[in-house]
């Protein structure tokens, strides 16, 4: 790996930790010329199904729209970054278990449900009153936003 800051080469490995049950490396590395320090991050990457919508339009696989609609759900709930990595590593995993091929967003969203309610009550209502109308969870988070749009322009 060739070092940032000098570009040399020569960098030596000085410290390695696994992360996430193995699944990611750390790194520390010393570049051998400048002896400055650099951390480095090893993760395997797995293929995600193609998501299919309501519609039945394919999409990729988002892992950022699915940790934005948690992060929406457990607003000013006293959740923690890593709870939420959790719950979007477990939904995963259950979703490659679905299939490696293709996945339906109401699979997605049954799921999310499913970890929010053991997660947070408060969450689990918010995310479940909406869900259960929408059925998907891209609409859900637009509607929250939405919700957030009018909510602030009638406090100005
Ligand atoms: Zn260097």
């Amino acid at each position: 790996m060739r070092c940032p800051f000098c570009e040399a080469n020569e960098t030596k490995v000085v410290d390695s930790r696994l992360l996430k049950e193995g699944l990611s490396v750390r790194r520390r590395r010393k570049c051998e010329n400048c002896e400055r320090r650099f951390t480095t991050y090893e993760s395997i990457e797995i293929q995600m199904p193609v998501v299919v919508k309501l519609d039945g339009r394919r999409e990729p696989y988002q892992k950022d729209k699915v940790l934005k609609s948690i992060a929406k759900a457990c607003g000013k709930r006293p959740i923690s970054t890593e709870q939420i990595e959790r719950v979007i590593d477990n939904i995963e995993k259950n979703v490659l278990e679905i299939s490696t091929k293709e996945v339906s967003s109401k699979q997605i969203g049954h799921l999310l449900m499913l970890y929010l309610r053991n997660l947070d009550p408060v969450a689990y209502i918010r995310f479940a009153s909406v869900y259960r109308t929408f059925q998907d969870v891209e609409e859900f988070v637009h509607d929250l936003q939405h919700e957030e749009e009018t909510f602030n322009s009638s406090t100005r």
